[in-house]
């Protein structure tokens, strides 16, 4: 037994915890959780937990459906909501097939395989998301539009608003289960806010961002009111992004920085982002996974569409912000290309492989937007070169299929379920008819 598990057995008995809950992502992101009592958890640590996967979204294949879930003692916290007595406990679980190998279908082993390679090349990933998401009275619709709690916008203060006692409680829960914020504040949608967490490795911050959805959907419960992170909930209103910034370490350097180039981005950060550039296409399916979340990036807000780099250009897909001399830990890279409902197992993943390529093939970073994209002709962007991001999921899943890139980096599991599950959606999306067509149509033609 590890130094870590003798602690977390040692700290539930010493808290009297009663649950110690198990935790692991479908492949769609969604938090999935199983009870176990403390009697139970040397065994969780030793042989594991089993389960039947067949019901779990993407871990359904016949054969497979026999899966152990074994905690990971570093993700152990008490759920402050819970309460102080008798408490509940949680721990973030790998997935493994009865072969006792990393389950394929498992999130968490794609972005650690993906991790892993970076490692070998002697790199640490390192992310910090600002995490958008509306709060709503209700997430009850029958039939109506959602009701945002405030009209408030952009940086307000709202006296005695419910959206400033919301995130006081939201952040004082993510600190006291390990989870540093840097900011939040109310966003410029009515009701929409932001969450910016410190800075973490890739695989911590993929376990910190389900843990940071739960925390405020729970939070949002309690005080009576609904937290949404769909990515276009109101049409007429911003999306909610999860823009993610990202740097590679190399021990304790930033490989990022370079005093001495351009805005300080080195060598190995231009090549990143040329990366990301090049494979923003193929993995966008995956960054931004449902029919609704092409409503956010082809409706303006500051949500991207076209993919261009920027440095104070909030039109562009990727911002390379200005390094302060001396804080060169700090030096990293925008990407506004994602959303809050994504997975961040694969999208880290991803786009940890798009940076990744860069830097192998020694990609050319094009020249920088300087100039709002949105407000260009087609023919000027063309002539810049700037091409879109996918308009649909429809398009984003045909550019998706062809990447070899995607294939290998979520294996070959992964991707056939997502193709297919994504598929289907596409297709029941296609079959509707939809308000608007029977808004313009049904009385004139
Ligand atoms: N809500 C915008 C988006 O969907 C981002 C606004 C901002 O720049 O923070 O990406
Ligand atoms: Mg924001
Ligand atoms: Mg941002």
């Amino acid at each position: 037994m590890s130094r870590q598990q003798e602690y977390v057995l040692r700290t539930i008995e010493d808290r009297d915890v009663r649950f110690i809950r198990l935790w692991f992502s479908d492949v769609l992101g969604r938090l999935k959780s199983v009870a176990i009592v403390p009697a139970e958890l040397e065994g969780a640590f030793g042989e594991g937990i089993g389960f039947d996967g067949s019901s779990i979204e993407g871990f359904s294949r016949v054969f497979e459906s026999d899966m152990v879930l074994r905690p990971d003692p570093t993700t152990f916290s008490l759920l402050p909501w819970r309460g102080e007595k008798e408490p509940t406990a949680r721990m973030l679980c790998d997935v493994y097939d009865p072969d006792g190998n990393p389950a394929a279908v498992d999130p968490r082993a794609v972005l650690k395989r993906a991790m892993d390679r970076a490692a070998d090349k002697g790199f640490t990933f390192y992310v910090h998301p600002e995490i958008e998401f509306y709060l709503f009275e209700s997430g009850e619709l029958d039939g109506g539009q959602p009701v945002p709690v405030d009209s408030a916008g952009y940086f307000d203060h709202v006296n005695g608003g419910t959206a400033n006692d919301f995130r006081r409680t939201a952040v004082q829960t993510l600190e006291a289960m390990g989870i540093s914020v840097e900011f939040s504040h109310h966003e410029a949608g009515p009701g929409q806010n932001e969450i910016d967490l410190r800075y973490a490795d890739g695989l911590a911050m993929a376990d910190n961002v389900m843990t940071f959805r739960t925390v405020v959907k729970e939070v949002a419960i309690q005080q009576g009111v609904f937290a949404s992170f769909m990515p276009k909930p109101l049409a007429d209103q911003p999306g909610n992004g999860m823009h993610t910034h990202v740097s590679l370490f190399e021990g304790e350097n930033n490989a990022f920085y370079d005093p001495s180039a351009k805005y300080g981005l080195s060598l190995i950060g231009r090549q990143f982002v040329a990366g990301l550039l090049e494979h923003t296409p193929e993995i966008c399916a995956v960054t931004n996974q449902y029919v609704n979340s092409y409503k956010r990036i082809w409706t303006g807000h500051e949500a991207p569409s076209y993919i261009c780099w920027g440095h104070r250009n909030r039109s562009a897909l990727v911002r390379v912000p200005q390094y302060k001399s001396g804080k060169s830990s700090s030096a990293r890279v925008e990407y506004r290309g994602i959303d809050s409902a994504a997975n961040p197992y694969l999208s880290y993943a991803l786009i940890l492989a798009a940076g990744l390529k860069g830097i192998e093939e020694g990609y050319e970073l094009p020249e920088e937007a300087e100039d709002n994209v949105w407000e260009l002709s087609d023919l000027e962007r063309r002539a810049m070169g700037i091409t879109a991001l996918p308009t649909s999921l429809d398009d984003a899943l045909e550019l998706m299929e062809n990447s070899e890139l995607v294939a290998e980096t979520l294996g070959e599991d992964v991707f056939d379920y997502f193709l297919r599950d994504k598929r289907r959606e596409w297709q029941d999306y296609r079959a509707q008819v939809t308000p608007f067509e029977l808004s313009r149509h049904f009385s004139s033609l």
